[in-house]
């Protein structure tokens, strides 16, 4: 689904009926994260897609094959709201947003020809807005014996939980719990902020949990939004306690568009560093930057000292011995 980039003002403002009702009630997290505050971009040697998604490792339209094991398939480029620190920014909410069938056909033709390929990732946009596609996708997925997991990543239950109802929705839900009694399905919850945890938007996920599917979150750490140690450890406990596991805290991509969003990389590393000494181990997400070429390379917390791996710091800061 490769898009080519023609202007400077691409990722509009889209803010779902949930999510402006937040921002209505002063909710300035959620604000900085939709609002688009200017369409024209600063000069800067960012680029569109630093990943190569689009370009070095697609295939076919929809596909990124970057590891011989994993396939990423974009099956949308919409979502219910855009939120603005958007890694795919360059192609979101663009013309030509959904794969036909054709398509979706041509890419399980690509999975039965490589049978290297175990996990497919299904992603967009967001999967759970095209609801039918997605559905017609983890159908012919399961039918390919080589695949054995599917991840589903989504921000619908966050954007637009009330949409939970709809009957699109309960159906791909129950093909989940189908598919889920044979296959491992794993449900990527992109989640920023605790206040975006709503009990609408719990609700969604224990449906989703419900479903059999195991459900995981990702975050991306955003300046003067999440880049604070309460903010986070309130975020990754909630979390912990609806049954999720917190999965990956990403660094935000070197994007252009997505500079005012990048913090420096020290205080992240403080801060996990403070987490990983409070919170329960399965609490705590790996904190990672993802490199092109390289995949997504854990970031070092401050506990050991430089690259000596006979002594490192203990949860107080004393040095110890290995
Ligand atoms: S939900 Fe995901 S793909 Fe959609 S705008 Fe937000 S970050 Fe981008």
């Amino acid at each position: 689904m490769t898009a080519e980039i023609k202007s400077e003002d691409f990722l509009r403002e889209k803010i779902s009926p949930h999510i402006k009702r937040l921002i209505e009630e002063g909710n300035n997290a959620i604000e900085l994260q939709f609002k688009s505050l200017s369409k024209k971009l600063k000069k800067s040697s960012f680029k569109f897609d630093p990943l190569a998604e689009d370009t070095l490792y697609s295939p076919a339209r929809g596909l990124t094959h970057k590891f011989s094991n994993r396939l990423l398939w974009k099956i949308n480029l919409n979502c219910a709201s855009y939120c603005q620190f958007c890694t795919r920014r360059r192609q979101i909410g663009l013309e030509n947003k959904i794969l036909s069938r054709k398509d979706i056909k041509k890419g399980i033709n690509y999975l039965y020809q490589h049978k290297e390929i175990e996990d497919v990732i299904i992603s967009g946009g967001d999967p759970f807005c095209t609801p039918k596609a997605t559905e017609f996708l983890i159908k012919e997925i399961d039918k390919i014996n080589s695949v054995k997991v599917i991840r589903i990543g989504t921000r619908l239950p966050i954007h637009s939980p009330e949409l939970l109802a709809r009957k699109e929705i309960l159906s791909l839900m129950k093909i989940i719990s189908k598919i889920s009694t044979k296959k491992p399905i794993f449900v990527l919850l992109h989640v920023e902020h605790p206040s975006e945890l709503t009990h609408m938007a719990k609700n969604f996920i224990q449906s989703i949990k419900k479903t059999g599917a195991i459900v995981l979150s990702q975050t991306v750490f955003l300046k003067k939004i999440n880049d604070n140690v309460d903010v986070l450890a309130s975020l990754f406990t909630g979390l912990y306690h609806l049954g999720v596991i917190p999965y990956y805290i990403y660094r935000c991509d070197y994007v252009r568009g997505l500079e005012k969003f990048i913090c420096p990389i020290r205080k992240e590393m403080l801060i996990m560093t403070k987490l990983r000494k409070t919170l329960s181990g399965i609490a705590i997400p790996t904190y990672v930057i993802d490199v092109e070429g390289r995949g997504k390379i854990p970031v070092p917390l401050n506990f050991w000292r430089g690259t000596n791996l006979s002594e490192c710091n203990d949860f107080d800061g004393k040095k110890i011995q290995i």
